[in-house]
């Protein structure tokens, strides 16, 4: 690997696109290395980046607990966690460096729960033996993002970085091939600015929004990947979408968000429904609750599947195996969407061994609970709050109730191993590429993964590229590429400003969520996908001759800034159902229902589908182009995934 003498790194620019944890990351820690940064976010601050919602935690193969963890077995954990779909080395590296992230976070002082001794605390994740999550209380994403803001204003008040907030990039530039640029519309103003510089780094997120209806921020979107995209960088893996099994079901039509419920909740939360449908009736129509069905009625369907991993299975597992509950009729909440999630048997195991630490002889039950439920609070108990103050149940005396949402995209830009994307000088880190998590992500591996890419691995490996460059003067935003660029940003967003139609932007986010929520979501089939492609196009072509955008392109205007990024995810929206048609094998979050074992668990194919699909952008009607990227299992045995 080449490197930048540190001299020499005092007349390279790099842009950042993104300051959630890889976005910050990374601009702090080039801002140290010497490099001369411009940092960009849409949000008002970088503090507001979606990171800032994380709440789990981070894993790291540090062995804390002594329970047999190493480098090792976190890369193989996250390569059968993927089901076998992501690429050994980079797997590897994010294993190795996962054990930095703790040291460097701590020295910042991110507060991590600490054990009575002071050690650091560690709890367990799905698809995982091992006890290495590194959290604090509910909040992981949001210390953590602290800490990098805190590194990030060191080097803004230095001067190494400078800040652009409340600008959102709309396209890429590019020059002889190379990534140089950026077109970003400034949010207050409406104008629109070029910046110019020797590479371009997208740490821009995840585009799971693609379905209306998520666990993601509100204002997360694909548009900078797929700006990106369009320019010609390739989407690996667009299909592999995460659904995460325990969020707070659905209440109504009109909602436009989703609330996760930490996976963390699984290692004390068990999951349960009625084994009898009208018990189930019951609880749907109000006649029942939970805690009225008796033990001996109570189907706790993951410990009884997969005893091995029991409620801690992976996310994929779990979430199909709640729908299934669900189709058969066994849904605890008034749509049928739901199942339990129940922390009685917790509260009681923790209270008892409260009384005997207490030295409470014979304690009575509410004595018990008693002590149970502050045990349970002070590891939960913001995440209890919020579900109580959602559903206005006290998951502390009945169950909560919880359904799979969409949660994150695995898939993402496609980059080598230096995160570099196809485009030379184009770069992508954390959720905005497809990099390390293969067909789905373990809990608390992607805040791994963005500080993991932004403190420690792009940080060393641009230098590839970036030692090519020591010769090339600034680059000139006032070049023709820059002028062209420009023009294609204002065109767009004037043809936009000009449909004047009559439909809210609003309206086609919620319709095209549905068609990827039906048909390209939890299980997908040919036909569906077949006729979720034909159903966006249409609404693509509805879009652009009845959308309305009231005011100005030349002026503050949230419904423009949605309306092009529902036009994106439009477009990224078929090619994901593209993808999942393509892919005819079943594997992690793809699940294609022709593709199971008797059993109902997903069968994947690996003479055929061993492979990244990354796609070429190739034109408004025309069929993208598939590129493959073999994958070579050396160190792993590709064998199926096995939770029991
Ligand atoms: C509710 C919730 C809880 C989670 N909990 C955990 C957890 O406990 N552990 C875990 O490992 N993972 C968790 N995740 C996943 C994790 O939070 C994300 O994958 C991760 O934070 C993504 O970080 P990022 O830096 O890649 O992107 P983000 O944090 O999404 O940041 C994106 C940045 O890009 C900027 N941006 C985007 N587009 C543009 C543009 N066009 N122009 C300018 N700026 C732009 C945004 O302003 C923002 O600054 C959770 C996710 C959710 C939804």
């Amino acid at each position: 690997m080449n490197l930048v003498a540190p001299n020499n790194k005092r007349r390279i620019e790099v842009i950042v696109v993104g300051t959630g944890l890889a976005g910050a990351a990374a601009a702090a820690t080039l801002g140290e290395l010497g490099y001369k940064v411009k940092a960009f976010t849409f949000h008002d601050s970088p503090r507001r980046a979606h990171s800032i919602a994380a709440q789990g935690g981070i894993n790291a193969a540090k062995n804390y607990q002594n329970d047999g963890d190493s480098v090792y077995r976190l890369f193989y954990d996250t390569i059968k966690g993927g089901d076998y779909r992501s690429r050994e080395a980079n797997v590897h590296r994010l294993a190795e460096v996962s054990r930095n992230i703790i040291d460097q976070a701590v020295a910042q002082g991110v507060p991590f729960a600490r054990e009575y001794g002071g050690l650091l605390a560690n709890r367990s994740f799905g698809g995982v033996q091992v006890s290495r999550t590194f959290y604090a209380r509910g909040q992981t994403g949001q210390q953590l993002l602290l800490g990098a803001y805190q590194s990030l204003s060191r080097q803004i008040s230095k001067g190494s970085v400078k800040m652009y907030n409340r600008h959102e990039m709309l396209d890429v530039v590019i020059q002889d091939g190379k990534a140089r640029g950026i077109i970003a519309r400034n949010l207050l103003t409406g104008e629109l600015e070029r910046h110019a510089a020797h590479c371009v780094v997208l740490a821009s997120g995840g585009y799971g929004n693609v379905f209306y209806l998520s666990t993601n921020a509100m204002n997360s979107n694909g548009t900078a990947a797929w700006r990106a995209v369009r320019r010609g960088a390739y989407m690996a893996n667009p299909c592999f979408t995460q659904i995460h099994p325990t969020c707070i079901p659905q209440s109504g039509e009109y909602q436009s968000k989703l609330t996760l419920m930490s996976e963390s909740l699984r290692n004390d939360g068990r999951v349960w429904v009625p084994k009898k449908q009208e018990d189930a009736q019951a609880i749907r129509e109000g006649r029942k609750t939970g805690n009225d069905i008796p033990e001996a009625d109570r189907d706790y369907y993951l410990e009884r599947r997969y005893p091995a991993f029991g409620n801690l299975v992976p996310r994929d597992v779990a979430s199909r195996a709640a729908k299934v509950a669900c189709d058969e009729g066994l849904g605890v909440a008034p749509t049928g969407l739901a199942v339990f999630l129940d922390f009685e048997s917790a509260i009681m195991r923790y209270g008892q061994a409260e009384a005997n630490t207490k030295g409470i002889s014979n304690p009575s039950e509410a004595k018990i609970k008693e002590l149970g439920e502050k045990v349970v609070e002070e590891k939960y108990g913001n995440l209890f709050e919020m579900y109580e103050k959602i559903t206005g149940e006290n998951p502390y005396q009945t169950p909560m109730k919880i359904y799979p949402a969409v949660h994150y995209t695995m898939g993402g830009l496609w980059v080598d191993y230096n995160l570099e994307t196809n485009i030379p000088g184009l770069f992508a880190t954390g959720e905005a590429n497809f990099s390390d998590h293969g067909a789905n992500r373990l809990g608390a591996s992607a805040l791994m993964q963005g500080l993991a890419d932004g403190y420690f691995v792009l940080p060393y490996t641009i230098g590839q590229f970036l030692s090519q460059e020591i010769r090339t003067p600034m680059i000139d935003p006032n070049s023709p590429e820059f002028e062209q660029t420009e023009k294609d940003v204002e065109n767009r967003l004037n043809q936009l400003m000009n449909i004047k139609g009559n439909q809210s932007v609003e309206s086609f986010h919620r319709r095209l969520g549905k068609i990827m929520w039906e048909y390209c979501g939890m299980s997908r089939n040919a036909d569906g996908l077949k006729k979720a492609r034909k159903m966006i196009k249409e609404l693509r072509e509805e879009f652009y001759k009845d959308v309305f955008i009231p005011g100005d392109a030349k002026d503050y205007n949230p419904e423009l800034e949605k309306a092009h990024r529902v036009a994106d995810f439009m477009e990224l929206g078929e090619l994901m159902v593209v993808d999942a048609l393509d892919r005819q094998e079943s594997c992690g979050g793809h699940f294609r229902e022709e593709y199971q074992t008797e059993e109902g668990e997903a069968l994947r194919d690996d003479e055929n589908y061993a492979y990244v699909s990354a796609w070429e952008y190739t034109g408004w009607d025309e069929d993208p182009k598939l590129h493959k990227e073999e994958l070579v299992f050396e160190n792993v045995e590709l064998k199926t995934r096995s939770y029991k």
